[in-house]
């Protein structure tokens, strides 16, 4: 029985390596980094050691069913070591950026999760697709639509999924308010107000540097548009922004702080802020026969939620974990992916617009 599974992944790998390598499409193929067992796993490689593959994203997949942690792909060798053996992840699922590719033969591993500076996204997204794997990539999905695009083209080229890293899209009490404003529960939806940020206070890292994707808006900013957009379930037609820097000292290179205003075709309009200056998470749905809101309503964890009607009350769950589980799951099952990369692609959209209008308001 083993070696039957053996066998089949080999066939399957072989298949979907076979297609990539002619640039065939091939949705069905690629089936790699399946365990198979009493319950069926995906292997999953984070690419990126940093703050949130260490301390959120490793922790989840200790509590994920269906994906799991099956390799890492780091630039530091002092971290090889360390995390082999804090997780158990076998010498063979190391790699570096270097040898990256080699990852086509490596059976185990189902999921590439790429966790880089977002300058960095496009290029290891289609490098995995290239390989074979299928994708998670953080938010935001990439520097510009352009790439997104390219990234998306790649993925469907080789017959790999490709899912961006939106965790609030897994959240309770993030559903529900999806579901009141796009079902209209409280009516048509008027206005939203909402705004994400944390105080920055500068260390020359790369969210510092326009270069690698860099500043407030690329980093925080994409949690109140998603909100805006995912509230309204619309795409919005008139933006306008503004950046401002309160540290110039420390913000040379990048927004220290972004206000957006957008507005929907059904004329919902939007008052949106991020900043790296100020704590702030909030989301405030006003609509035609009530109010709804979150607050906080991106953080990891302690959403809570309130209506004019009554509270919002649903579990806490992991993210991280949620969210992985789930794209594991849609692999297995080949249901479509509940943040496709055209979810991140619809987001880069607005954000270009967010900067070319933001740099008229400034000249
Ligand atoms: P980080 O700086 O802590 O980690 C980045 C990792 O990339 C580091 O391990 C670094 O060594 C590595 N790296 C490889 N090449 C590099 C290079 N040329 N320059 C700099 N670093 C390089 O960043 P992070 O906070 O972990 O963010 C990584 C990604 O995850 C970003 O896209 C970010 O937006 C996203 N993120 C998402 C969430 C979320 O809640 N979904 C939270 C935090 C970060």
């Amino acid at each position: 029985m083993y070696s039957k599974q053996i066998s089949r992944r080999r066939f399957v790998r072989n298949a979907a390596l076979a297609a990539a390598a002619t640039g065939l499409r091939s949705r069905t193929l690629a089936m790699p980094g399946i365990l198979t067992g009493k319950q069926k796993k995906v292997g999953v490689a984070l690419v990126g050691l940093g703050y949130y593959s260490t301390d959120l994203l490793a922790p989840a997949l200790q509590e994920t069913k269906t994906a799991y942690l099956a390799g890492i792909v780091t630039g530091t060798p002092a971290k090889e070591k360390i995390w082999m053996e804090k997780y158990g992840i076998p010498r063979e699922n190391v790699y570096n950026y270097e040898n990256f590719d080699e990852m086509s033969t490596n059976p185990d591993i189902g999921i590439v999760y790429v966790v880089l500076p977002n300058s960095m996204h496009k290029e290891y997204t289609i490098r995995a697709a290239r390989a074979g794997k299928h994708v998670i990539c953080e938010k935001p999905m990439a520097l510009n639509a352009q790439e997104c695009r390219e990234m998306i083209t790649a993925c469907e080229e080789y017959g790999v999924t490709l899912s961006i890293g939106y965790r609030m899209q897994f959240e309770p009490h993030t559903q529900e308010v999806m579901r009141l404003g796009q079902e209209r529960v409280f009516g048509q939806v008027l206005h939203i107000s909402c705004g994400a940020g944390f105080r920055n206070g500068g260390s020359g890292h790369w969210k510092l540097r326009r270069d690698m994707g860099g500043g407030a808006m690329m980093d925080m900013g994409v949690y109140p548009l998603q909100a805006a957009r995912y509230v309204t379930g619309e795409e919005p037609v008139i933006v306008n922004a503004r950046s401002c820097v309160t540290r110039p000292e420390i913000f040379t290179d990048v927004e220290e702080a972004m206000m957006f205003d957008l507005q929907f075709p059904s004329g919902c309009t939007a008052s949106l802020s991020t900043g790296f200056h100020a704590e702030f998470n909030f989301l405030k749905v006003f609509a035609e026969e009530g109010w709804f809101g979150l607050d906080p309503f991106s953080s990891y964890r302690g959403i809570k939620g309130k209506t004019s009607r009554g509270p919002l009350e649903f579990p806490q769950i992991n993210q991280q974990a949620a969210q992985m589980d789930e794209v594991a799951e849609c692999i297995l099952s080949g249901k479509p992916m509940r943040v496709p990369g055209e979810e991140g692609l619809r987001d880069m959209i607005v954000v270009d617009r967010i900067y070319s209008c933001a740099e008229k308001v400034n000249c």
